[in-house]
């Protein structure tokens, strides 16, 4: 599998697209274009690589993460795929608006099409990601794994150096470290990371650096 990343939004939100070279079905995950300058730069390379979505997954429903939400709906047509615990996340898009002050017309509530859980295989042609739920910085956060291709897509669970946020509603720092530790430190080393924010790292590196991730 390919994977390319965009840096979208006022919150530098990571939005992944990742697809099968053979076949050239792509997923999407966290669209996090709000502006049609950032759609002209998705659109254009899913045209100019020849990709055809057939994913929409988002890690987790703060509002960051799905400002370009509709508009990937509505543009290829596909439903959103994600863990029902943040269902009440993407049901209060209006109220997250809110909370971080933006200035930003009504987004509409999201409806989940398709519920993923621990273990989901979403198929990519013939590849696959596999769904790890890692609950604490939302309910229903989950990260897309890659066993074959050593990768994952971590979301806003782990950064490089750095784990998610847990003071907003539904976080728990214990239970956000209690998943890193026993869900994905266990992974191999070399497999890389790639984060909701900030640069890419490897598993391998933070199980000896994060400092979050200690005693
Ligand atoms: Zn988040
Ligand atoms: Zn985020």
């Amino acid at each position: 599998m390919k994977i390319k990343s965009f840096e979208f939004n006022l919150f530098g939100v990571n939005t992944y697209v990742v697809w099968n070279e053979s076949t050239h079905e792509a997923a999407v995950i966290d669209p996090g274009m709000e502006n049609v300058r950032e759609e002209a730069i998705f659109t254009d390379f899913i045209s100019d690589n020849n990709l055809k979505i057939t994913h929409l997954i988002n890690t987790h429903l703060h509002i960051d993460h799905t400002f370009g939400n509709d508009f990937i709906e509505q543009h290829y047509n596909v439903g959103l795929e994600a863990c029902d615990d943040d269902d009440f996340l993407g049901k209060a898009r209006a109220q997250q608006a809110q909370m971080f002050h933006l200035r930003i017309s009504p987004l509409s509530p999201l409806q989940i099409s398709v519920h993923l859980r621990e273990s989901d295989k979403i198929s990519i042609g013939d590849e696959y990601l596999k769904v790890i739920e890692v609950p604490g910085h939302s309910p229903g956060s989950i990260v897309l794994y890659s066993p074959v291709d050593h990768f994952l897509i971590s979301g806003d669970v782990l950064f490089d150096g750095s784990i998610g946020r847990t003071d907003l509603p539904g976080g728990s720092q214990r239970q956000l470290i209690d998943g890193i530790r026993n869900k994905l430190l266990i992974l191999p080393d070399d497999t890389v990371v790639y984060p909701g924010h900030g640069p890419s790292t490897t598993i391998g590196y933070e199980r000896l650096h994060n400092p979050y991730l200690f005693g």
